[in-house]
Order: structure tokens, then C-alpha cells, then sequence
């Protein structure tokens, strides 16, 4: 269903933020439309816009591991409610919370303008990641097959990648994800902060159930696709107890997983505020003690998150 009245909506294409709050890459004189989701997409609409460029690089600042990002949505409906990614749908106008979990923008000419950069004699054949602001295996990748031709583009052009999901979607894609690593260095991440299921459901309501995401390691790693685990977020006071953090340690070396890296749950502002607004209404004492132990940071002290991290160390240290 297309309805293309989106251009009384005010969206700000841009100051739309990419990685690293760049200025948008989007113009705002393209055309867009907006798709209302019908039948497993109801619920949803999709914002089609034509992005001027695919591969961002990351700011020179930027302590990640990598240089340059792909992200061919925003928004993300696997609805997390820590989601460090909700304040880049405030840039366009749509808000950070419902919004951002079902007013997705769809970069459809994503894989035309990925083969198109890719062949570009400036570009130098750099690692690129995927997931790192959005979720490339989210429900809207089931309609739209963009994470697919990007695939499939980079293991054509032998160009480096990795992927980190919640979905898993990313089995659907099983064949162009060997034969891209048998020409390629691909690495995979799956996302299972915990395998509790109050804490899933409640934060995390969009997401495949983490048991399924643990098979999907293990079914990536028999394929030959190295495919480690986040285990992350770790909710302080929620999902931090050594007994879960060891059950899904235990879980996902037991499916091979090549890596598991607990990660604490970083609060960045406004989603820190979205965050403990979620939290107030489900656990208000959790939330209160939270406020206290942020303060004004996004991050725990580091001595203790080395001290809720431990349980993970010391079960990866002992191995499957
Ligand atoms: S899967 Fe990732 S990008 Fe999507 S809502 Fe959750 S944390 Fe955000």
C-alpha cells in the first residue's frame, strides 16, 4: 500500500543522524513514500527514501573496531527498551519511543548504491559492519531482502563484513552468507543478554525468544560462518545474578559460539531517560536504585562491572 501524503509530515531527512550523529545523508528533495504493513507487517509502516550514500564511515574519534557502517534501516521493531539507537529517529520528527519501533525508514535503493560504492576506485576494500546502529535482521528485512543483497554484494566484491543481530532471519540467508565466507572474512554476532524470560519479554519485546538466537549460533558456526555472542545488555539488578549469567554463558559455548563478550548495560542520554520511564512503571525500586548507581554517567563504574562481568570470565575461562 503506498500512500505518498508523507510530505506534509515534517520529517527532517536532514539532520537525520547516522553513526556518530553525522549530518543526514538523505536529501530532501527525493521523493519518499510510506507502505502501511499489511498481514505479518500490520502494525508497521515502512518510510522509503533513496539514500545518497550506503557505506558511512564511523567518526575519526570512534573507539569501535571498525571504520565504516552500513545501515540500511531505521528504527528497529525488535523494540528494545534499552535500544542505544531510539535518539535517531527523534532527528527526523517521529519520536523515540512507539514510533521508533514501528515507523521504519527502508534505504530501498540500499543494494544498488552498495554495488555502486563498492566499485568505486576511491573505496579501499575496508572492513564494513552491519548492525551497529539498527538491526539488519529485523522483521522489515523478512519484506524488503536489503541485508541479502548487501550480502551478497559484498561476497561478490571479496569485501570484509560483519553482522550483529537479534534476528534470526540471518538463517534465511545461510547461502549467500557461506559463499561470501568462502571469499571473504565474515564474522558474525549474535545479541542474547539473557536467557530469563521475564527479563526477554519485558525488555526486549520485539525479538526473537533467546533459545532460538542460541541455535542460530550454533547453526552459523556448523555452517562455517564464525559467529560469536554479546552477551549484552546485562541489566544490573535484573539479569546480572551469576546463576543466569552462567546459564547463558554455558548456553552458548555449548552451541560453539567462537566468542562471548558480556557487555553492561550502557545508558546514553535520552535513552537513559526512556529507559528508567520503562523501568518506573514495571520495576520502580530497580529503577530508583539504577538512577542512583548511573548518576549522571552512561556507564557503570568500571570496578563494577568488571564485578557482574565475572561470572561470564570465569565460565568462558573454564570452556564448553
Ligand atoms: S535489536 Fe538492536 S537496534 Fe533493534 S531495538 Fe534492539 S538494541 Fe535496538
Amino acid at each position: 500500500m503506498v500512500d505518498r501524503s508523507g510530505s506534509d509530515q515534517g520529517f527532517r531527512w536532514r539532520l537525520a543522524e547516522d553513526d556518530g550523529g553525522q549530518p543526514s545523508l538523505f536529501s530532501d528533495e527525493e521523493l519518499y513514500d510510506r507502505h502501511v504493513g499489511i498481514g505479518e507487517y500490520r502494525g508497521l509502516e515502512f518510510l522509503h527514501v533513496n539514500a545518497k550514500r550506503i557505506i558511512n564511515p564511523v567518526p575519526p574519534a570512534s573507539r569501535m573496531g571498525f571504520r565504516f557502517t552500513i545501515n540500511a534501516y531505521r528504527g528497529c521493531s525488535h523494540s528494545c527498551a534499552y535500544c542505544f539507537s531510539r535518539p535517531t529517529h527523534a532527528y527526523l520528527n517521529l519520536n523515540m519511543g512507539e514510533d521508533f519501533e514501528r515507523k521504519l525508514v527502508v534505504k530501498v535503493n540500499a543494494v544498488e548504491k552498495v554495488r555502486a560504492e563498492l566499485r568505486s576506485s576511491r573505496w579501499k576494500g575496508d572492513l564494513i559492519a552491519m548492525g551497529t546502529n539498527t538491526d539488519p535482521y529485523q522483521r522489515a528485512e523478512g519484506k524488503y531482502h536489503l541485508t541479502r543483497g548487501i550480502v551478497q554484494a559484498l561476497g561478490e566484491a571479496r569485501n570484509p563484513f560483519s553482522i550483529l543481530t537479534k534476528g534470526t532471519l540471518i538463517l534465511r540467508d545461510l547461502d549467500v552468507l557461506t559463499h561470501a565466507a568462502g571469499r571473504t572474512d565474515v564474522r558474525c554476532a549474535l545479541s542474547i543478554g539473557t536467557l530469563d524470560e521475564e527479563v526477554w519479554k519485558a525488555t526486549e519485546p520485539g525479538t526473537p525468544h533467546p533459545r532460538r538466537r542460541v541455535e542460530a549460533v550454533r547453526r552459523l558456526n556448523e555452517a562455517g560462518i564464525p559467529t560469536g555472542v554479546l552477551v549484552a545488555p546485562i541489566i544490573p539488578g535484573w539479569s546480572d545474578r551469576p546463576e543466569q549469567l552462567e546459564e547463558v554463558t554455558t548456553a552458548c559455548l555449548d552451541a560453539g559460539a567462537t566468542s562471548v563478550t558480556p557487555v553492561v548495560l550502557h545508558l546514553r542520554p535520552g535513552v537513559k531517560e526512556h529507559f528508567f520511564g520503562f523501568l518506573d512503571a514495571r520495576q520502580p525500586a530497580l529503577a530508583a536504585d539504577l538512577r542512583s548507581r548511573y548518576g549522571r554517567g552512561s556507564y557503570l563504574p568500571h570496578r563494577e562491572q568488571e564485578s557482574i562481568t565475572a561470572p561470564v570470565r570465569f565460565r568462558r575461562s573454564r570452556g564448553s
